[in-house]
């Protein structure tokens, strides 16, 4: 007989960033470390970026890969910002591929 196992996501709309906080401390304090491992916190920004803050990744809102996602917010993002300069033509740089 085997255990019945679960992913549970949950969501919530509005949060300022104070609110995010506090229910983020609140939630972490109450899970075990196995728990701990297997948390994934995605954050939505108002420009549609979404923000893998526990992992370390984000998907910036083309839906581009950032692999060192440490921003809650694309507008704070150095790599985001890097690739909007080169899509706006401030940069001869080429190795994009869209
Ligand atoms: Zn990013």
């Amino acid at each position: 007989m085997s255990k019945q196992i679960y992913k549970v996501e949950f969501s919530i709309d509005n949060l300022s960033l104070a609110e995010q906080n506090k229910f983020y401390k609140k939630l972490i304090s109450m899970l075990d470390e196995d728990q701990r491992y297997n948390l994934h916190i995605t954050i939505t920004d108002v420009l549609g970026g979404k923000h893998h803050i526990w992992d370390g990744i984000g998907f910036d809102p083309n839906g581009r890969l950032c692999r060192e996602c440490k921003s809650i917010d694309c507008e704070d993002c150095s790599t985001y910002i890097a690739r909007e300069n080169i899509r706006n033509g401030k940069s001869t740089d080429n190795t994009g591929s869209n």
